[in-house]
């Protein structure tokens, strides 16, 4: 989902020739995740003309788009909130569960929402924007989310307007429509655009707000559980990486607040996760060394107290919490 979010977002502008996706696990289960992520972000045919100005935006440094806060069912969004996730209420009575949604949709038609098609109700905004009510929430429901929402952003900025962003996707549960939505979303999240985040008809409730969340994670957008930083392992590896991930993925999941590296050695991996709160490190053969941050804190450690040395190390910097 990570690469999903970042190199998905560059294959949706056109920059990339050859990709390569990094996975903790066997090296040739990268390559179909690869190709799936490659067709699921090929560009259309004919790109859409939106006749509103281009986007003025800064690409080399995340700024959000300013907003102001509206109430979407009885939730505030935009502003300051994090990016809301929610859920449409349909789904919610088809399983009985809200889960973690933050809001509960009845419609996209549900005030203050407002719903754009195409670049032609786009266009008309941009003609006429007072026919749309300050306060409202924007919602792009057409082909190529990524330029749609663009455009409409652009639409706002030149109407001077603030009115938050939903960003709505309606997908069927496929991988490739996965893969899509994860890099629609990471795309325009990391570009400061979007306020609140809703899927439909990916399955129920709670797999359509998992989804969004992850997605929202994994473009570094807000953080709802765990945050694994995890190198593809090498002929530098120094334990089985694959099954300590498995465990500490199992140990260490449910800590909301912090991010876990797990490098297979000790001569790259600290400054590929440098921005990991904890670190798991290959020191040696059987020995592992925990960081915190950048700096190695337990050198050396028999691998098999490795884990709960973790456990410890967390526990003494105030940051455990019980599962
Ligand atoms: S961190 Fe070390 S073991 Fe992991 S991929 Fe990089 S060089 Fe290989």
């Amino acid at each position: 989902m990570k690469s999903a979010a970042g190199i998905g977002a560059l294959l949706l502008d056109g920059l990339a020739d050859t990709i390569r996706v990094s996975l903790t696990e066997d090296p040739v289960a990268e390559v179909p995740v690869a190709q799936e992520l490659i067709k699921a972000c090929a560009l259309p045919a004919a790109p859409t003309a939106y006749n509103v100005p281009v986007l003025e935006k800064d690409p080399y440094h995340y700024e959000r788009r300013a907003t102001d806060v509206v109430k979407v069912s009885g939730v505030e969004i935009g502003g300051a909130n994090p990016v809301k996730v929610g859920v449409k209420a349909d789904a919610i009575a088809l399983t009985g569960e809200r889960r973690n949604a933050e809001f509960a949709l009845a419609s996209l038609d549900e005030k203050p929402v407002v719903q754009f098609k195409d670049a032609m109700d786009i266009a008309g905004f941009a003609s006429n924007p007072s026919a749309v009510p300050a306060g409202s929430v924007f919602c792009y429901t057409g082909a190529e989310m990524v330029s749609g929402v663009r455009a409409l952003a652009a639409a706002l900025d030149a109407a001077g307007r603030q009115d938050p962003i939903l960003l709505y996707a309606k997908i069927g549960g496929t991988e490739k429509e996965t893969l899509r939505v994860s890099a629609d979303i990471g795309s325009l999240v990391t570009d400061g655009l979007g306020d609140a985040v809703v899927i439909d008809g990916y399955k129920g409730a709670k797999e359509t707000v998992l989804l969004a969340f992850d997605i929202l994670q994994a473009a570094y957008c807000r953080r709802s559980k765990t945050n694994f930083i995890s190198c593809p392992s090498c002929g530098r590896t120094l334990y089985d990486i694959q099954q300590v991930m498995g465990k500490i993925k199992a140990r260490f999941g449910h800590l909301s607040d912090i991010s876990i590296g797990i490098m297979g050695c000790i001569v790259n991996g600290p400054g590929e996760m440098a921005d990991a709160d904890f670190g798991y490190v290959g020191g040696g053969p059987g020995r592992i060394t925990l960081f915190e941050g950048k700096t190695a804190v337990k050198k050396n450690i028999p691998e098999e107290d490795a884990i709960e040395e973790l456990v410890n190390l967390i526990k003494e910097r105030g940051r455990w919490q019980e599962p």
